[in-house]
């Protein structure tokens, strides 16, 4: 743990890298907004808490105390984010012929799977629906001075709070995408605080309110229990790029409104001081939307043989603010690049008996180094290249070089010292064949070649073949055998 060089954080408010000064001295209190729980999650969302981890990471590496939440929304987002389209949660229910609680228990359930399996660390996951009593509080409190009252809902007048959308940036209203289907709003980004259930219609999740019965719209759910978790102004906002161009500066205007600030000179007026946003993972063949049938899930990863740590890795070889395109070659090489790491590290394991002590200033170089790429906006891209350099063959002092693979990972979340070679195979779920009669026919094709008789082993390797199984002779890794896709 550090706190040598300080923490540059890239702010999407003001554009600008900026040391982070914790709102209470020695915290850290950070919100990542989390998933819709109305289907599974896609590779590209995980990617985004892959993100929020390492930021929380590094902020306790750094010595903060954190305090980190990644909320469910199991209420009130529509199709489109802008507010329009039906509720995702009423819509899956009605499809799948079950109830919204359900449906929101089941992909939670799913999405938590999906964090442990990437060694995301934060696990308490407050749901929306468990603060509707405070939305419904925050629209009285905001209703008279921002509000007005539609036949289909409560709006926020945009027009109410300075320099509404200074985060995206946003030139025209054109150039947000809106299109402006809701009758009678008076500017095309205002947005639902409320959505009344229409008259004769009964909703699976709504509420009584002063508007009526209904349900809370999806942008305050964030500015709620943001509030009321973390208190305002809290530290740190985060979310994917996608969420600096509506979500989140609608979230920032009903902060605005609720804590009676005005302009957004002040970082501190937008609710959070710092606002963060990941990149999109991206993928060319459209399979990473969730109408496009089987689609990118970690658990299709898994199906496919990878171990989900290389998936992790892959995130952290590139920067959270450059795009990342996803193929199945690249998590090839990242869990490639994963084994070389582990491998490295059993061999060093393997001369543990032979550690001298470490020159002077050895430990303290290595903390150095890590800390000064992870203080600029959590450059993992750095921090892997001197991981590589610490596991490298220069160093005659094992037992520290795994001490100091232990404080890497911190940051990681890689598993370094746990994993095994074998953890690492490609194991894909349809493989016809287990290892353990792989292991088997391997062992027999050793006693056929000791015997010099080269027709049965030549055999083996062809019956292997036939299962897939590709032996892999003189590898200059050492891997004996590998499983084809
Ligand atoms: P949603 O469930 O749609 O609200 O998305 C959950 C999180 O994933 C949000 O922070 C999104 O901004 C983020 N996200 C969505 N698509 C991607 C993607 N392709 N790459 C990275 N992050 C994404
Ligand atoms: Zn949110």
């Amino acid at each position: 743990m550090t706190d040598a060089t300080p923490l540059k954080l890239f702010n999407s408010l003001t554009r600008q890298l900026e040391e982070f000064q914790p709102v209470h001295p020695g915290e850290a209190r950070v919100y990542s907004c989390g998933p819709t729980v109305y289907n599974y999650q896609h590779i590209g969302n995980m990617r985004a808490y892959v993100f929020a981890d390492t930021l929380g990471r590094v902020l306790q590496w750094k010595g903060y105390k954190l305090t980190h939440v990644i909320n469910i929304t199991d209420v009130g987002h529509l199709t489109s984010d802008a507010d329009e389209g039906e509720d995702k949660m009423e819509k899956m229910a009605a499809k799948a012929g079950k109830s919204a609680w359900d449906i929101a228990k089941f992909y939670q359930e799913d999405f938590e799977r999906d964090l442990a399996r990437l060694n995301v660390q934060q696990k308490a996951h407050p749901r929306a629906t468990e603060y509707v009593e405070a939305m419904i509080a925050w629209g009285t409190k905001i209703a008279d001075k921002h509000c007005y009252e539609l036949d289909s809902g409560l709006y926020f007048d945009v027009s109410t709070v300075a320099d509404y959308g200074r985060l995206a940036r946003a030139v025209t209203e054109d150039g947000e995408g809106r299109i402006d289907t809701v009758e009678g709003k008076r500017n095309a980004a205002d947005f639902a605080i409320w959505r009344k259930t229409p008259a004769g219609e009964t909703r699976q999740m709504e509420w009584d309110s002063p508007w009526g019965k209904g349900a809370p719209g999806w942008h305050l759910e964030c500015s709620v229990m943001g509030e009321a978790l973390l208190g305002f102004p809290f530290d740190i906002h985060t979310g994917g790029i996608d969420h600096r161009e509506i979500h989140h500066p609608n979230e920032i205007a009903q902060n605005q409104a609720y804590c009676c600030t005005n302009g957004l000179d002040r970082a501190e007026n937008s609710g959070a001081r710092i606002w963060m946003h990941n990149n999109f993972l991206v993928e060319r063949s459209g399979k990473m939307s969730k109408s496009a049938g089987e689609f990118l899930r970690l658990q299709l990863l898994v199906d496919k043989g990878y171990h989900p740590l290389a998936y992790r890795l892959m995130c952290l070889q590139a920067h959270y603010r450059s795009e990342l395109e996803f193929s199945w070659e690249g998590l090839g090489a990242a869990l490639t690049r994963l084994k070389r790491m582990v491998m490295a590290i059993e061999k060093i394991r393997s001369r543990i008996d032979k550690s001298n002590p470490s020159p002077d200033g050895w430990w303290q170089n290595w903390i150095d180094a890590l800390d000064i790429e992870l203080s600029d906006d959590l450059a993992t891209v750095g921090a892997l290249l001197h991981l590589e350099e610490l596991i490298g063959p220069k160093w005659n002092n094992p037992v520290d070089v795994l001490r100091m693979v232990e404080e890497f990972d911190k940051v990681l979340g890689l598993d370094l010292l746990d994993l095994t070679r074998a953890d690492l195979r490609i194991r894909p779920k349809d493989a016809q064949i287990t290892e353990r009669e792989i292991e088997a026919a391997l062992d027999r094709r050793k006693e056929a070649r000791a015997a010099k008789d080269f027709a049965t082993s030549d055999a083996i390797r062809d019956e292997l073949a036939a299962q897939g199984v590709e032996v892999m002779d003189g590898d200059p890794l050492g891997w004996e055998w590998r499983l084809s896709l």
